[in-house]
C-alpha cells in the first residue's frame, strides 16, 4: 500500500498544480516550460531556506509584463507587425536588468523565465541590479540592416516608459549586439532630449561602452572553470572542451579557454557542428565566422551529422552557449564531461540536473557561470554615471574578484547545505533578494 502523502506534500503538489496551470495547458508544454523549470529550481532553494508563504509572495513570481506589436516599414514598402515584450521580475534590490533577446522563437513562458533568472544572477554576484528580459520575435537573419534598426529604434520607442538608468536597463543577448544597443540609445536619448547612456549597456566602446563588455561573460565562464578545476585537481593544460554555440559567449570561452592550454575538440552553431580530435583553431573559426556569418563550410574540423551529439563527446569540459534545454533526461545519460559550465541560460532542465547530480558532473549553473556579462554591464552602467573610464585591466580586475567571491560563496553554501552547486546558487541569490525585500517592506 502506498503511503499517505503528508500535509506538507500535499501543500507542495497542490503548489506545483497551481504552477501548471499558470503557466501551461498541457503536460507537454510544461515539461518543455522554462519558467517551470526555473520555478521548480526556486522551489527546491525557498524549502531549504524555510521562506515563509509572504515572503516567496513578494519574491518569485514577475512584477511586470509588457507585450506589444511593433509595426515596422519594410524595405518593400509593406508594414509587418513583430511581437515584442519587455518581463521585468524582480526590482528589490535595484533597477531591473536584463537582455534583449531577437529570435524566431521569443516567446512569454521563455521570457518570464529569463528575467526570473536575471533577478538571482545579479543577488548572487552581489550587483545592486534586479532582473529583466526582453524579446521580440523574429529571424533577424531575415532582415536587412535597415528593417533591423527600424524594428530596434521601434521596440525602445514603444517601452520608453519602462527604460532608464534608475528603472530598467538592458543589455545585448541572443542576435543582438553593440549595434543594437546603439540604436536604442540613440533613440532613447533622443525621446528624453538628456545624454543618459546609463539607460543600456554593451554599448561599443565609443558611446561609452565599458572596456572588456564583449567578453566579460565568457571570462567570468573561464574563471569559474578554473575553479572547478582546481577542485577536482584537473590541469586545464591539455584538457579538452567542446562548446556548444559559437556566437559571443561561446566563441570568447573556446578562445580564454584556449589560451589555458585547453584543446577544443568540438564547436558548434545553428547551421552544425564541427569536431576536430587534434584542436579547432579558435583564431581561425572566429575569423570565419566574422567574415561568412556562421560555420556553415568551416573547413578546420569534421561536420558532425548529428550536431546534439557534440554534448556527449568525451570531452573534460563541456560549455553549452546557445539556448535552453539542451540537456535533458534523454541525453544526459549520456554526458561525459567532468565540469559542465553554463554559458546558456536555462541549458539543463531539472531532470537532467538530478541525473547529472548522480553521476557526479561538476556542474556550474548559470545564474553563476554566465554571470560575468551582468557583472561588466553594471561596471559600465557605474561609469557612465561618473562619465569616468576604467582601463580594460581594472575592468578584468573587478570581474575576477567579484566572479571568484561569488563561485566561493556558492561552493561553501553547497558542501554545507549538501546541495547542488544549482541549488546553493539559488539559496545564495534568493536570500538576499527576500532579504532586500523584506527590509523594504510591503508599501499599501
Ligand atoms: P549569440 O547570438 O552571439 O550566439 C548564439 C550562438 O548559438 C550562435 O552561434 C548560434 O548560431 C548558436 N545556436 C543557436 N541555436 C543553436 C543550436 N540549436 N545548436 C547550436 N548552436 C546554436 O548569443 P550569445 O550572446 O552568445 O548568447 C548565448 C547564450 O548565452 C544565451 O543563452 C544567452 O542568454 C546567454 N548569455 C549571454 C550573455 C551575453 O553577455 N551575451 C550573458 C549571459 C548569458
Amino acid at each position: 500500500m502506498p503511503r499517505k502523502p503528508t500535509p506538507a506534500e500535499r501543500q507542495h503538489f497542490k503548489r506545483r498544480m497551481a504552477h501548471r496551470r499558470q503557466i501551461a495547458g498541457s503536460l507537454e508544454e510544461w515539461r518543455a516550460s522554462a519558467f517551470h523549470h526555473a520555478l521548480e529550481q526556486f522551489d527546491a532553494a525557498a524549502r531549504r531556506l524555510r521562506l515563509t508563504e509572504n515572503q516567496i509572495a513578494m519574491i518569485k513570481l514577475p512584477r511586470r509584463i509588457t507585450e506589444v506589436r511593433l509595426p515596422v516599414r519594410m524595405d518593400d514598402g509593406t508594414i509587418h507587425n513583430f511581437r515584442a515584450f519587455r518581463v521585468q521580475h524582480n526590482i528589490a534590490r535595484g533597477p531591473a536588468k536584463g537582455g534583449i533577446r531577437f529570435h524566431q522563437d521569443v516567446n512569454l513562458d521563455e521570457m518570464k523565465a529569463l528575467a526570473f533568472w536575471m533577478t538571482y544572477k545579479c543577488a548572487v554576484v552581489g550587483i545592486p541590479m534586479g532582473g529583466a528580459k526582453g524579446g521580440i520575435v523574429v529571424d533577424p537573419r531575415k532582415l536587412s540592416l535597415g528593417e533591423r534598426e527600424r524594428l530596434s529604434r521601434r521596440y525602445m520607442a514603444e517601452m520608453i516608459d519602462l527604460f532608464g538608468p534608475d528603472r530598467d536597463v538592458p543589455a545585448p543577448d541572443v542576435n543582438t549586439g553593440p549595434q543594437v544597443m546603439s540604436w536604442m540609445m540613440d533613440t532613447y536619448i533622443m525621446h528624453k532630449h538628456d545624454y543618459l547612456p546609463g539607460v543600456i549597456t554593451g554599448k561599443p566602446t565609443e558611446l561609452g561602452g565599458s572596456a572588456g563588455r564583449q567578453s566579460a561573460t565568457s571570462r567570468g565562464i573561464v574563471i569559474c572553470i578554473r575553479k572547478a578545476a582546481a577542485r577536482l585537481g584537473l590541469d586545464l593544460k591539455g584538457a579538452t572542451a567542446a562548446i556548444q554555440g559559437f556566437g559571443n559567449v561561446g566563441s570568447y570561452a573556446a578562445k580564454f579557454l584556449a589560451e589555458d592550454g585547453v584543446k577544443i575538440v568540438a564547436i558548434s552553431d545553428a547551421d552544425g557542428a564541427y569536431r576536430n580530435p587534434g584542436g579547432i583553431n579558435v583564431a581561425a573559426a572566429m575569423d570565419f565566422v566574422a567574415r561568412r556569418g556562421s560555420l556553415r563550410g568551416f573547413k578546420g574540423g569534421t561536420p558532425m551529422r548529428r550536431p546534439m551529439q557534440l554534448l556527449e563527446l568525451p570531452v573534460d569540459i563541456l560549455v553549452p552557449a546557445a539556448l535552453e534545454n539542451q540537456i535533458t533526461a534523454q541525453n544526459a545519460p549520456r554526458i561525459r564531461a567532468r565540469i559542465l559550465a553554463e554559458g546558456a541560460n536555462g541549458p539543463t532542465t531539472p531532470d537532467a540536473d538530478e541525473i547529472l547530480a548522480r553521476k557526479g558532473v561538476f556542474l556550474i549553473p548559470d545564474i553563476l557561470c554566465n554571470a560575468g556579462g551582468v557583472t561588466v554591464s553594471y561596471l559600465e552602467w557605474v561609469q557612465n554615471r561618473m562619465g569616468y573610464y576604467w582601463t580594460e585591466e581594472r575592468v578584468n580586475e573587478d570581474l575576477q574578484r567579484i566572479m571568484a567571491t561569488a563561485f566561493d560563496n556558492v561552493h561553501q553554501t553547497m558542501r554545507r547545505q549538501r546541495v547542488t552547486m544549482r541549488i546553493a546558487a539559488f539559496i545564495v541569490g534568493i536570500r538576499r533578494v527576500a532579504e532586500a525585500s523584506a527590509m523594504r517592506g510591503l508599501y499599501a
